[in-house]
């Protein structure tokens, strides 16, 4: 069993907690940690730490400062399996997928590495006779990051490598359903020995995120989870003066038209809809036909979905592991009932799975619900599961509408072998991330992460220079030497 403690001022500390909350590995069911429900005063004395370490940090030169994150690089490849393993045995996603993620954790930190050319400013001379300004780009103070459960290593590095180069001092408060992941990350970012108080990790949930979103010190958040939390985070967050970003829940499309790679299409659509068993913010949910595409991908796709091997992350042969947990189980079951109850057939239907040897695990197998109608609940529902909608329409243009008519814009695919109708969809389609012939358009550490819509609240998003941008404020400096004061020497 893990012990789950907090991190602040460099020192592993054990909050005084009224509540604690259960970690369940998915595919067992067995407890293998207990998350302590952290209380405002473990956020005051983080954030205080924090504030304190703030003044100094912003005062070693940022190619100083990226020298802790090269370290930090080195041990989160030297040590990729043991944090991968970590991931399979709290999140359930296979050991493939969980190392795929930390390869993504760690280009961002490659990317901040080269802050001191990324952070530069801008100079123009004689904006009038003998006046020059300038334009720098300064940390914000202390900033704060608060995570969601489906990629327990990657996502707090869209943003911790980034704040901390840019001069900030960072807070991450991890998912108290994965606390474990970033214990190992964290235990190695302690080898790096940042100075004290620069990175600081507390462990909680809601009463800690209200702390976080309170705190006068804390200058920025950025968060990442549900619609509903996301809103919220935004709107008292932002409410308290702090600059806010805030990424939400998702319902993914892609279309396929006639003149697409079927074989491709199925196993990438496949591979996206029921990778890391649906819980993905860019997995696809929605499979929308269009004329002749139909019959192909449906019988495709259903034998995708039925042929994949489901077990166990740690074991080589799964393709797919278990959901997060009992209730997320009982969520996406009920929802593939009421998708049914709606009137759409259930061709392949992975509700009451049960895994050898692993029955007290959270397993639900792929699931392709078709003749998914418009503006159905399940239609508008974020299942966040591997179920499949399926969908069918005569035109490209009733496709790209339909995709348009859902209230988020996390990502939309499209498979195709025309250039014309690429060029189409890539411009009409509302959705912040794109994918043509490619089914998670997750963008590279260098671009920014886009979803838009209400998959997103906030303007600059994470990653690459929309991060730098969101970490720093721009003061704006205008300068006279007039040149009489020239003195000879
Ligand atoms: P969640 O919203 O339940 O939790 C996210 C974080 O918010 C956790 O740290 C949690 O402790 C905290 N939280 C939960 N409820 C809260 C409340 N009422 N008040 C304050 N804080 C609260 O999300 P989750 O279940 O961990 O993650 C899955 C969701 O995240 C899905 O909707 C998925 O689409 C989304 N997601 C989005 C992206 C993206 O980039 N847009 C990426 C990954 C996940």
């Amino acid at each position: 069993m893990e012990k789950v403690l907090n991190y602040i001022n460099g020192e592993w500390l054990e909050p005084a907690v009224a509540e604690y909350f259960d970690v369940i590995n998915p595919a067992t069911g067995l407890v293998i940690a207990r998350t302590p429900l952290s209380q405002a005063s473990a956020v005051e004395a983080a954030a205080q730490a924090a504030a304190q370490a703030f003044p100094a940090w912003r005062r070693t030169p940022a190619q100083d400062r990226v020298q802790y994150l090269f370290k930090l690089r080195d041990l989160l490849k030297a040590n990729i399996d043991e944090i991968s393993r970590a991931i399979t045995n709290e999140s359930g996603k296979t050991f493939e997928e969980a190392k795929a993620e930390m390869v993504r954790a760690i280009e961002n930190v490659e990317v901040a590495s080269g802050i001191p050319m990324l952070m530069k400013g801008e100079i123009s001379e004689d904006i009038a006779p003998g006046i020059d300004e300038i334009m720098l780009r300064q940390p914000l103070g202390v900033v704060a990051t608060i995570a969601p459960f489906n990629f327990p290593g990657m996502i707090p590095f869209w943003y911790l490598p980034y704040a901390l180069a840019t001069g900030n001092t960072y807070l991450v408060k991890p998912s108290e359903k994965v606390p474990v992941t970033m214990q190992i990350i964290f235990r190695l970012i302690d080898q790096v020995g940042f100075p004290q108080g620069v990175v600081n990790m507390v462990n909680g949930a809601k009463e800690t995120v209200d702390a976080i979103l309170d705190h006068p010190a804390i200058r920025a958040i950025t968060f990442v989870g549900s619609t509903n939390v996301a809103r919220y985070i935004y709107s008292r967050a932002s409410a308290n003066g702090k600059r806010v970003q805030a990424q939400g829940g998702a319902k993914n499309p892609v279309i396929i038209l006639p003149d697409a790679d079927m074989d491709m299409a199925i196993r990438i659509t496949a591979d996206s809809a029921f990778g890391c068993a649906g819980q993905r913010c860019l997995a696809t949910s929605l499979a929308i036909t269009v004329g002749e595409a139909r019959n192909d991908f449906c019988e495709g796709i259903c034998d995708a979905a039925s042929g994949r091997t489901v077990g166990y992350g740690l074991d080589s042969a799964a393709q797919m592991g278990a959901v997060i947990n009992a209730a997320s189980k009982t969520r996406i079951e009920q929802l593939i009932a009421l998708g049914a109850s709606e009137g759409a057939s259930v061709p392949v239907d992975g509700r009451n799975a049960v895994i050898p040897g692993y029955e007290g695990g959270t397993f639900v197998r792929p699931t392709i619900l078709a003749d998914v109608q418009p503006g159905s609940e399940i239609w508008k529902t974020e299942i966040f599961g591997p179920v499949l909608s399926l969908m069918h329409v005569n035109t490209i243009d009733d496709a790209i509408a339909l995709a348009n008519s859902h209230v988020y814009g996390n990502q939309a695919s499209l498979f195709t072998s025309s250039g014309a109708a690429a060029r189409k969809f890539r411009y009409e389609v509302e959705a912040g991330n794109v994918g043509i012939n490619i089914g998670v358009a997750a963008p590279m550490a260098f671009f920014p992460f886009s979803g838009w819509k209400d998959s997103f609240f906030g303007d600059l998003h994470g990653q690459g220079m929309d991060a730098v941008e969101f970490f720093t404020q721009k003061k704006v400096i205008v300068e006279r030497w007039p040149k009489e004061w020239t003195r000879k020497f």
